[in-house]
């Protein structure tokens, strides 16, 4: 089901490739259900939401909602 790693922290989703997440240089996982793509964050409800929980400014791209 799931396909590529995702960031703790960020939820950002990245390839399956990527160990570390380069943004918050932390290892990534490849354990998370949820996802979202965010084609316009400034819109976004979702979004909004995963900024509030990481702390960290959503860009337009494709997000988990959890990761593990
Ligand atoms: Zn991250």
């Amino acid at each position: 089901m799931s396909e590529g790693r995702a960031c703790r922290k960020c939820f950002m989703l990245y390839d399956e490739n990527v160990k570390r997440c380069p943004v918050c240089k932390i290892p990534t996982s490849e354990t998370h259900s949820g996802f979202v793509g965010i084609i316009n964050p400034e819109k976004s409800e979702v979004a909004k939401k995963i900024e509030e929980r990481s702390n960290t400014k959503v860009l337009s791209g494709r997000y988990v909602l959890n990761v593990r």
